[in-house]
């Protein structure tokens, strides 16, 4: 064999994950700092590739293994099968990227008839010995033989049962004789073999087993789910490590922890511990934890030694750590470390707090933070102001609040979830094959467990409310039901769960918005100071103006000046002017137009300033106004009905010769309803497009209608000149959509300028200003350096920029066939979502270029939906932009995204 697969801790590359797994090469790192770790050895995931390659080991691979096994033998003083003093291991699974919960690891491994004798004459606790032996035959004839959980579980309870205890703690040897007994029975029956007896032969077997596991369903789904693609994570290693034993009695422990709090980020020891017990039962929520606190009154001296681990695992590798460890008689040994899964609050605050303490850098400290992850900051908590008593109250395991229809399995999860129904899904406990339901939820609810359950990791990672462990909660998965004293759950319930602490509530609760921190402003902060891109808002009114400055936004990049005229008083009035048969009319409803926009606007330029905003002059087709021809239709039927049914009563009053009318509507007032109904259905039909979306629109209204932008530009003209008369700097931009030609912008660059000149006079104010362009033609790109002879700025529109390059529509596309498109791979993402680098991107690239060469000065931003997308801002910042646009609530995510791109580049 020339290739070494195999390397001992002290040996291995604890840098090279993709080798040795996560696991493994962290495993090898804390062995070579001086950790105290159990020894042990990692079969690398070359090794687990060959075996797939090959449908089997690797020839010369159990040799080795061998080889390595005797080096183990020697380190730990014990030998493997040997009847007197024999040597245990676990048989653990890691690959590149943590998966946790998504392969399995064997444990005891090593025991059979004879070695279980040793073990139990070297300890002198027979009971020791047999709940080792059981808990092996289980995992092995689980993990190895595919031996479902169920006959082990029912063999399991019986005896408990028949012993009349409920804790696991509470049988005695001769009850888990018993157990191992019945256990080896279901193996047989299950495999038609006697379990192996050979202590090889079950390393060989457990070993495949891994392997195995790593093209497993669960493995195989989790992947696909957390898109992690080969070059992050190809194959698993196996690690062997010598067993230690939390589970010897009473000065023995087993726990999991965090370096810092990953709920708050606070910087305090975080976790739990069980006192006689094995590594899995604090994940499996088996008995309920206690917190580590604790430990520092039930074992000072080995809590003193977890703050020494801690600290020098947060030490050395400058990041948060969750790590396991498990105390045998006394001595603390480490059994796993890895960067820590915290939620944005927490990643913000001990980024901060790590920097203030001099661990890392500001530009580590900016690093860590994953831009998208901050719109988790942006999630709702419960408004203080309610006066609800808690149903129950379990851990506060992910913070967050969320209501929605209880539901008790996660494929129900999922049905209710795409049929955009909310949901929290309510289950005893989590498991690794209920992570579709995960995704479906609003929140995750359990009544067993703790913080570092299955339930609060993954739904920590993926930045939702959890409430773990509400003990007061019994879950009825089969009945579909929840009872909570006399209170009964059913499915289809609403509650509400806060993951901040704990309470749950029956029915809904109203949610607020959180507050920014002050950790968060200080890395914004920084990102603000580190960036060169800048990161402004799409914002078409006051409110939203002041919600993007709250965010950050450093201006506004897009103004839409036409959702300004949807406001229902405003409406009637624009509806006037696409209606008007002359100029003259079409004047009348400008002129009534003109003060509110000059409002807006005023309002707008305020509150930004100094900021600029770029205000886009009309884009969108005139019939966007005005109802469908369908619609217009229907109405028209129903009135002549009625105007039939007025008449009649009119003809019936004056039969009767009735002194005064019907108090009703008189036939005329219905009669100039119709002709107006009918004045726009004529409208609608003249207006009718094939393709409005490449029609009659943008500038080309603006040159047809030239009145229109000559109202919008006048009032943005005027408001600029009032803002400056108030002595507020405002600096307004000019921005024409739909381009394609230099000889469009310079006819409204005479207009600007006309307009300019006559409220200069007028106002006595000198404007400051810019003139600009949309660039989302595909010959505006093509004829960039003619359109930058005239404009001062370009803002790439990049979704009908992406809709023009693809030739496809958004709509059709997203509903017909986009999606097969990126499941099959042909496209990798939508690109109406992220910026399609490669396509769009190159036409951007070449009007960046193109633009700047005659016109050097020339600011380009992109103002399209892709501008809040960190991978679509790397892009941004690597051709140079000026700056990008977005949604308020993704300004924070921008900043921070600009300040990854520019860290990146260097
Ligand atoms: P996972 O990746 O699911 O966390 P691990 O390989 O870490 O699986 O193992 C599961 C549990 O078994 C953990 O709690 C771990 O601490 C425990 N464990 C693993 N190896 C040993 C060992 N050599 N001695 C004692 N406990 C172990
Ligand atoms: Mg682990
Ligand atoms: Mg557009």
């Amino acid at each position: 064999m020339s290739k070494q697969y195999v390397f001992a801790f002290d040996e291995g590359d604890g840098k090279n994950k993709h080798l040795l797994g996560g696991k493994g090469a962290n495993l090898c790192e804390m062995t070579q700092i001086g950790l105290n770790v159990p020894p042990g050895f990692v079969i690398s995931t070359e090794a687990c590739l060959e075996y797939q390659d090959l449908k089997g080991l690797p020839p010369g691979l159990m040799d080795t293994v061998r080889e390595y096994v005797r080096r183990l033998e020697g380190k730990a003083r014990k030998g493997f099968g040997d009847a007197s003093n024999p040597l245990l291991v676990s048989v653990r699974s890691g690959s590149a990227m943590s998966m946790p919960g998504m392969m399995d690891t064997i444990l005891n491994l090593g025991l059979n008839q004879q070695t279980l004798q040793g073990l139990i004459a070297q300890t002198g606790n027979e009971r020791f010995g047999y709940d080792a032996y059981r808990r092996f035959i289980q995992l092995f004839g689980k993990v190895a033989l595919g031996v479902p959980d169920e006959p082990f579980d029912e063999a399991f309870d019986e005896i408990k049962r028949d012993a009349g205890v409920k804790a696991d703690v509470a049988l005695n040897a001769e009850h888990l004789k018993e157990a191992s007994r019945r256990f080896l029975d279901v193996v047989l029956q299950h495999t038609g073999k006697p379990f192996p007896e050979d202590v090889y032969e079950q390393l060989e077997i457990a070993i495949k087993a891994v392997f195995n596991s790593w093209m497993g369903k669960r493995a195989v789904d989790y992947r696909r789910e957390f898109h992690i693609t080969p070059d992050m994570a190809n194959g698993t290693a196996v690690n062997v490590v010598a067993m230690v034993f939390g589970n010897m009695g009473n000065d023995c422990a087993t726990g999991v922890g965090f370096t810092r709090n990953p709920g708050t980020g606070e910087n305090e020891m975080f976790g739990e511990y069980l006192v006689n017990a094995q590594g899995e039962d604090v994940v499996a929520g088996i008995r309920t934890p206690k917190p580590v606190q604790e430990m520092e009154k039930e074992m000072p001296d080995l809590y003193r030694q977890l703050v020494d681990l801690r600290n020098k695992l947060e030490g050395h590798y400058q990041e948060v750590q969750d790590y396991e460890y498990t105390i045998e008689k006394g001595v603390l040994y480490c059994l796993q470390t890895r960067n820590g899964k915290m939620n944005a609050a927490a990643m913000v605050r001990s980024s901060v707090e790590m920097f203030e303490e001099g661990l890392i850098s500001k530009e580590q400290a900016l690093l860590r933070v994953n831009p998208e992850q901050l719109e988790q900051l942006l999630h709702p908590g419960l408004d203080p102001k309610h006066k609800q008593a808690p149903l129950a109250q379990g851990l506060p395991a992910s913070p967050g609040a969320a209501s929605g229809r209880c539901v008790f399995d996660a494929d129900q999860a999922v049905i209710l979830g795409r049929a955009g129904t909310k949901v929290i899904l309510v289950r005893e406990e989590t498991k690794p094959e209920d992570i579709h339901g995960f995704f479906a939820s609003e929140g995750v609810l359990t009544s067993r467990g703790g913080k570092t359950s299955h339930a609060a990791v993954v739904a920590r990672g993926m930045g939702k409310a959890c409430v773990a462990g509400a003990e007061g909660i019994q879950v009825d998965a089969r009945a579909r039901l929840a009872t909570v004293g006399d209170v009964v759950l059913r499915e289809g319930d609403v509650i509400t769960i806060d993951g901040s602490n704990g309470n749950v509530y029956l029915g809904e609760i109203p949610t607020i918005k959180p507050e920014f921190s002050r950790e968060l402003r200080t890395l914004l902060g920084w990102a603000d100071e580190v960036a060169t891109l800048k990161v402004m808002a799409n914002a078409d009114t006051p409110a939203t103006a002041k919600v993007a400055l709250d965010y950050g936004a450093m201006g506004i990049g897009l103004c839409r000046t036409e959702r300004m005229f949807n406001a229902v008083e405003r409406l009637p009035i624009v509806v006037e002017m696409i209606l008007a048969h002359t100029v003259e009319e079409r004047q009348a409803a400008l002129d009534k137009l003109l003060p509110i926009q000059r409002q807006d606007f005023k309002d707008i330029f305020t509150i930004m300033a100094p900021r600029p905003v770029t205000v886009r002059l009309l884009d969108p087709p005139m019939h966007e106004f005005l109802p469908s021809e369908h619609q217009l239709e229907d109405e028209l039927q129903a009135l002549e009905q009625y105007r039939m049914s007025v008449r009649g009563r009119t003809a019936a009053v004056a039969a009767m010769r009735l002194d005064h009318a019907p108090d009703s509507i008189t036939e005329d007032q219905v009669s100039a309803i119709i002709a107006r109904k009918e004045r726009m259905l004529r409208k609608v039909r003249e207006l009718y497009e094939v393709n409005p979306m490449l029609g009659h629109r943008g500038v080309r209204l603006g040159i047809t209608y030239p009145e229109i932008y000559d109202m919008q530009i006048r009032a943005i003209l005027e408001a600029a000149a009032e803002c400056r008369q108030a002595g507020t700097p405002v600096t307004p931009e000019i921005m024409i959509p739909q381009v394609i030609t230099s000889q469009e912008l310079t006819f409204m660059h005479r207009e600007v300028n006309r307009i300019q000149a006559e409220v200069e006079s007028q106002t006595g104010v000198k404007l400051e200003f810019k003139f600009g362009s949309m660039v989302e033609t595909v010959r505006a790109c093509t004829r960039a350096g003619e359109l930058a002879k005239v404009a001062e700025f370009f803002s790439f529109g990049t979704n009908d920029l992406t809709q023009a390059t693809f030739s496809f529509s958004r709509e059709d596309a997203e509903n017909k066939f986009l999606p097969l498109y990126t499941d099959n791979g042909i496209l990798h993402d939508n690109p109406f979502e992220v910026l399609d680098v490669n396509g769009v991107g190159m036409l951007m690239q070449m009007t960046v270029e193109q633009g700047r060469k005659t016109n050097p000065a020339l600011k380009v931003g992109i103002c399209g939906e892709q501008g809040g997308h960190p991978a679509s801002i790397n892009f941004c910042h690597k051709i140079g932009l000026s700056y990008v646009s977005c949604s308020a609530p993704r300004v924070p995510v921008a900043r921070l995204a600009a300040a990854h791109a520019k860290l990146k580049a260097k």
